[in-house]
């Protein structure tokens, strides 16, 4: 998208959207309304996921005007909860959570030769001998089957014409099964693969992590599992979280206690390796 500022006739020129944007954030700041749009797309929209509904979280802004004066909060919220309660899931704070990446990654840091065990383990495909032991079978039904198809060649009869309309649609169920095997295979690929790669990002991260944005945390994790404020779960590996659970655990856990005006929470937050 190219921005062409002036490139046509203003349907209202600028001096007055400029006069009126202001007498906008006047009455705005008057009726203590916040201008900002309900949802904001964010860094986190489409990254932190809702373990109950499987929903998005997005991000959203409220705003306390107690005797202190005025105070805006920003958490995550179930898109399922945006308008009205339909979804069980509980709203993260957003500080307290970047927090908890913070600290999470800095556990993973000092833990480096338990992570890479953990990574290995979580990308090892425990089912992939039984995979390669079902397509050899596959393999050889294809060729008995083809085998017995030649019987059949030339012959128009009721009875060769029906069987060998079976045979050729169960040779192309197996054929296509064992491309669905082979392609499984194909992407989950090697583990110590896999390990390195993300391994190495965690090693690009500088080893004192002051705030936030001294490092891209969706390049080490792909996904937040929100089970609830007890219950984070960071994602490394596969980005598809359809067959998480709400029993799924996470490792190297870490917690972030925060206040909300009297109250003390806390946030847990656990690293998952998903295959
Ligand atoms: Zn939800």
């Amino acid at each position: 998208m190219v921005l062409v500022r002036n490139g046509h006739p203003a349907i209202i020129d600028r001096n007055t959207w400029e006069i009126v944007q202001k007498v906008m954030d006047e009455r705005c700041e008057h009726y203590r309304v916040n201008r900002e749009p309900k949802a904001l797309i964010t860094e986190f929209t489409g990254f932190a996921v809702c373990a109950h509904c499987k929903c998005n979280f997005t991000v959203k802004t409220n705003h306390y005007y107690g005797s202190k004066g005025s105070k805006a909060t920003k958490f995550l919220i179930c898109n399922n909860n945006k308008h009205f309660k339909q979804c069980q899931s509980e709203n993260i704070p957003l500080e307290p959570f970047k927090e908890g990446i913070i600290k999470l990654t800095k556990k993973i840091k000092n833990n480096m030769s338990f992570f890479k065990e953990l990574l290995i383990k979580g990308f090892t495909d425990v089912n992939e001998s039984e995979k390669r032991d079902r397509i050899s079978a596959i393999e050889k039904e294809i060729v008995e089957l083809k085998e017995k198809l030649k019987t059949f060649v030339g012959k128009f009869d009721n009875y060769s014409t029906s069987v060998s309309s079976e045979i050729m649609s169960r040779i192309s169920e197996l054929t296509i099964e064992k491309m669905n095997l082979e392609n499984e295979i194909l992407i989950v690929g090697s583990a110590e693969e896999r390990a390195k790669a993300i391994v190495s990002e965690f090693n690009k991260v500088p080893n004192v992590i002051e705030s936030f944005e001294d490092f891209d945390f969706k390049k080490l994790y792909s996904r937040a599992f929100i089970k609830d404020k007890g219950d984070i779960i960071l994602v490394v590996g596969n980005k598809d979280v359809s067959k998480l659970t709400l029993k799924t655990a996470g490792e190297l856990s870490i917690e972030i206690p925060y206040t909300v005006r009297i109250s003390t929470f806390r946030l847990r937050l656990a690293v998952y390796v998903n295959i």
